[in-house]
């Protein structure tokens, strides 16, 4: 899918933090240069389809050929500046900025285009690092920001996102002959770890610039609570008429359960379930975008969306929803009370009681939102289901499956994440590429929504593992991306695998 990419960092630190991480996100595609010890003259610099500066010392800005960047970008070269170098080569003012009061830094959005591409004009994304460089929210006392001041904007210059603090410019984007550079501020924020504020989306918009990283992430500015969440469904549906928006019966808590009916009941349903286990809450975000993408654009990709039944339910357990439990109101652990190998599952405890980890429930299927999701499943046979968890990226497979079709999924959704995003293993684990290249399999029989799906025939019941959990909105642009390409992956094998099944092939 990505075009062949050679990317150039120069920098005074070619081993610093910025080569690592564009090594995990580019494997293979990075070259790292000592731009104090060598010649990068413009015929240096045209090998390369990208071009990244960054400076870790002031005292070497003599020695970065900031001509040569230029010239290059005006042979149509694609240039990333630091905001310190592309300031000071235009005369313009460099700021440094601390945050007084503890606001949280942060880049406004002034422009949509393909740099900001997963958020509207004056979205607000976090922007900046901290002294001690470690993880932020310990030391969100001291955070700070790089502004790039008094920039003119023109026919050529435009300023893309302007810092919460000071009005400076944090992103801008400057058109150079039959080239351009992007001047963003990637000094401040650190490593993307997990649960970080200020850095999470780093590498976000140097993304959007060299390979399109969001292709159908949305920024939220809030995280709903259900009834809110219910009413931006609600909202949805009204926008588009095609787009069903359905009662299923009261849950654990008394609340409505809903889900969004989209295309012929009659054709094969696809079914992509959300927030299960309520804490792992972003993917419902995801599942929202999805069904305003199918509404939007029922062709998406080419793809005739119209030949499948879509049957969405962002959110699956709304009390654990609002209340950051992975049970429902009883305290019980929908994802173990299926009616199916329900009695082996093991509880060993001393004594078993509701809120305990993978609770089951009194008896199989004892809880509400089980027995909707089960009716649902019952009622309309799927050919897939998609129950999107969050851990750590890995897709399981159940103990009955069409394992060409899975396996084509998966190749599929390998695909679609490969050289987008950086994301740290949450609690202080691995930096990595995010990826789908995990799998593993649930052959012993459980009572699980998606191994019960599969007892009950259908072919391709996954359980996805997203990273989440965060205590924010800050990640949900890549997070609902992710997931919106995940669920393609499974629209278009499913669409494939049902014209090969109407033609008898399979
Ligand atoms: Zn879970």
């Amino acid at each position: 899918m990505a075009k062949k990419r050679k990317i150039l960092l120069l920098t005074d630190g070619p081993g610093a933090r910025m080569g690592v991480d564009l090594d995990l996100l580019y494997p293979e595609q990075v070259t790292k240069m000592d731009f104090t010890s060598n010649a990068h003259d413009v015929k240096v610099l045209r090998k390369f389809t990208h071009v990244i500066t960054a400076i870790g010392s002031g005292e070497n800005l003599g020695k970065l050929d900031y001509r040569a960047v230029t010239e290059y970008a005006k042979g149509g070269g694609q240039v990333v500046s630091c905001l310190f170098e592309y300031a000071k080569n235009r005369s313009l003012h460099f700021s440094k900025t601390y945050a007084a009061d503890r606001i949280r830094p942060a880049m406004r959005i002034a422009v949509e285009c393909d740099v900001t591409s997963g958020y509207a004009v004056g979205d607000e994304a976090w922007w900046f690092g901290t002294v001690a460089s470690g993880a932020d929210t310990l030391y969100e006392n001291q955070m700070f920001q790089r502004q790039v001041m008094g920039v003119l904007e023109g026919d050529k210059v435009t300023i893309l996102a302007t810092s919460n603090l000071n009005e400076g410019a944090v992103m801008v984007e400057e058109k150079v002959g039959k080239g351009r550079i992007l001047a963003l501020d990637l000094m401040s924020p650190g490593r993307p770890f997990f649960n970080s504020h200020g850095a999470t989306n780093k590498y976000l918009f140097l993304g959007n610039f060299i390979g399109g990283s969001i292709r159908y992430g949305k920024h939220y500015p809030k995280r709903l609570t259900y009834d809110e969440f219910v009413e931006e469904m609600m909202n949805l549906a009204d926008l588009h008429p095609q787009l069903e928006l359905e009662p299923e019966g009261p849950c654990s808590d008394g609340r409505e359960m809903w889900s969004f009916s989209l295309g012929d009941p009659k054709r094969q349903t696809m079914y992509f379930g959300g927030a299960i286990h309520g804490w792992e809450w972003e993917n419902s975000y995801g599942l929202l975008r999805l069904a305003e993408l199918l509404c939007l654009n029922p062709k998406i990709e080419g793809m005739d969306t119209t030949r499948l039944h879509f049957k969405i339910m962002p959110i699956q357990n709304p009390w654990g929803f609002d209340h950051f439990t992975r049970q429902n109101a009883r305290g019980v652990d929908l994802n173990r009370n299926f009616d199916f190998a329900w009695a082996n599952l093991p509880t060993p405890q001393d004594v078993v009681v509701p809120w305990d980890y993978n609770y089951k429930g009194a008896k199989a299927a004892s809880e509400r939102e089980t027995q909707i999701i089960q009716g649902i499943i019952d009622r309309h046979k799927p050919l897939c289901v998609m129950d999107f968890h969050t851990a750590h990226y890995i897709l399981l497979r159940p103990h009955k499956l069409d394992e060409k079709l899975v396996g084509a999924i998966h190749t599929q959704i390998k695909r679609r994440l490969k050289d987008r995003y950086l994301c740290q293993r949450p609690y202080g684990g691995e930096y990595q590429q995010v990826n789908m290249e995990r799998i593993a399999d649930r052959s012993t029989p459980m009572p699980y929504l998606f191994t019960y799906a599969a007892e009950q025939g259908c072919p391709a019941a996954v359980l996805i593992e997203m990273s989440g959990n965060r205590d924010d909105v800050h990640a949900l642009v890549m997070n609902t991306d992710t997931v919106v390409e995940i669920c393609l992956a499974a629209v278009k094998e499913c669409l494939s695998y049902s014209k090969k099944r109407k033609k008898g092939l399979r």
